[in-house]
């Protein structure tokens, strides 16, 4: 565990919220932020994979407090404390089992590849989880790759088609592994675990020249949705940084990148930027950031009236006798468990990725299993986490023989 001395954590998280403080802005700087939503209690690392019940329920535990800038339309979490947040070879992030997410991951890789123009040359990945973009980069248009991040597991690679050209840093990012500027930088679903996003996309900055023209892709979740769907499920705690379209193109314009594409995908879960180093400023357009602003002030009467939807739905099925199962243990689940306050009402949560079965969910306790598992245990409720699997699951669930009240969120 590389977790660092409590004390510390405790002063920092008590500075960060106390209410009534002004709370800057860590992307524009403006001085004020509003809190808009707060979540008391909730694990700190949801991604963490725990080999006992009391292990789970003993798991870190912070606050989620949401801020809103108006004047870039940035939202973060005041509550984030770095030293809560471990991210090792226990941090299990994977969506590389799903067929759904793995040909959305070459589609992808194929996309970048041809607008780019992206073969034999170099690529980099910051944050590149267990390294398998950077593989397929590597496989489908013969890039070599560098990978960084304190989670990546060299040894899973041993072996893959493609992995020769790979090699992954176990460690946090430095601006020295950026030293020999590459053709392709991408950093994906990172840049919402960082609290210092100015910061960090000014150093990314800092270390390519106008002349290399090194294209950099970022990926983040998308907030509009969040917002407008009251997905509570996508809100945790470390996830400290939430863009909009205009909050992350403000962010890269003020980093002095010059953004040629933005895109929401998948869903429209994913919010994707392309960009340049550039000496020049753009304009702000400052354009969505009424409707930004509308959506997050109604959102606490919204969201408490989704959530109680979903604590009903659960706790009547339970009440029927029903074993109600949740598909997918990630940290969508972690976050409908503990935000819902879920406890005996469901039974277990099942996921396709084998890394997850036999571990426990962190704050709540409640088993991973695989879903084979679920004909003994014969559900009557499946809750799907991640609305974008519900073919492929229901697919499975009929395949097992199992015949029940599928939904999802
Ligand atoms: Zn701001």
């Amino acid at each position: 565990m590389n977790l660092v001395d409590p004390a510390l954590s405790a002063r920092t998280q008590d500075a960060l919220t106390r209410e009534g403080t002004p709370v800057a802005c860590p992307s524009c700087a403006a001085a004020q932020t509003q809190l808009f939503y707060k979540v008391e209690n909730v694990p700190t690392n949801s991604c963490i994979l725990f080999a006992t019940r009391e292990e789970a329920l003993g798991c870190l535990r912070g606050e989620v407090a949401l801020h809103f800038c108006s004047d870039c339309g940035f939202i973060f979490n005041a509550s984030f404390d770095q030293f809560l947040t471990e991210y090792s070879g226990r941090y299990e992030e994977t969506q590389g089992f799903s067929p759904t997410f793995s040909r959305f991951h070459r589609n992808l890789a194929a996309e970048l590849i041809e607008r780019h123009g992206l073969r034999g040359r170099e690529v980099m990945e910051i944050g590149c989880g267990k390294g398998e973009f950077l593989v397929l980069l590597s496989q489908l248009g013969e890039n070599t790759g560098v990978g960084v991040d304190p989670g990546a597991l060299p040894e899973r690679l041993e072996g893959v088609e493609g992995a020769e050209r790979v090699t992954l840093i176990p460690e946090y990012f430095r601006p020295d592994h950026c030293a020999s500027e590459p053709d392709f930088l991408c950093c994906k679903m990172t840049l919402e675990h960082i609290p210092d996003t100015a910061s960090f996309i000014s150093t990314i900055r800092a270390g390519l020249t106008e002349d290399k023209g090194t294209v950099v892709f970022f990926q983040v979740p998308e907030t509009y949705r969040i917002l407008e769907h009251c997905a509570f499920e996508d809100i945790y705690h470390e996830h400290c940084s939430y863009f909009t379209e205009t909050s992350l193109r403000r962010l890269f314009e003020d980093c002095d990148f010059a953004v040629s594409r933005t895109a929401i995908e998948y869903d429209d879960q994913y919010l994707t930027i392309e960009a340049t180093a550039s000496g020049k400023q753009e304009g702000d357009d400052g354009s969505s950031l009424a409707d930004l602003a509308q959506l997050v002030a109604s959102f606490p009467e919204r969201v408490a009236a989704h959530k109680a939807h979903w604590r009903d739905r659960v706790k009547a099925a339970a009440a029927e006798g029903k074993s109600v199962v949740l598909w997918g243990s990630g940290s969508k689940a972690v976050s409908f468990l503990t935000s819902l306050d879920l406890d005996e009402e469901v039974t277990c949560v099942t996921d396709i990725n084998p890394n997850r079965h036999g571990h426990f969910m962190p704050g709540t306790g409640h088993p991973i299993v695989a879903p084979e598992e679920l004909a003994e245990i014969k559900p009557g409720l499946i809750v799907i986490m991640n609305r974008i699997y519900k073919d492929e699951i229901e697919d499975y669930v009929s395949s097992l023989g199992i015949s029940c009240e599928v939904t999802f969120l």
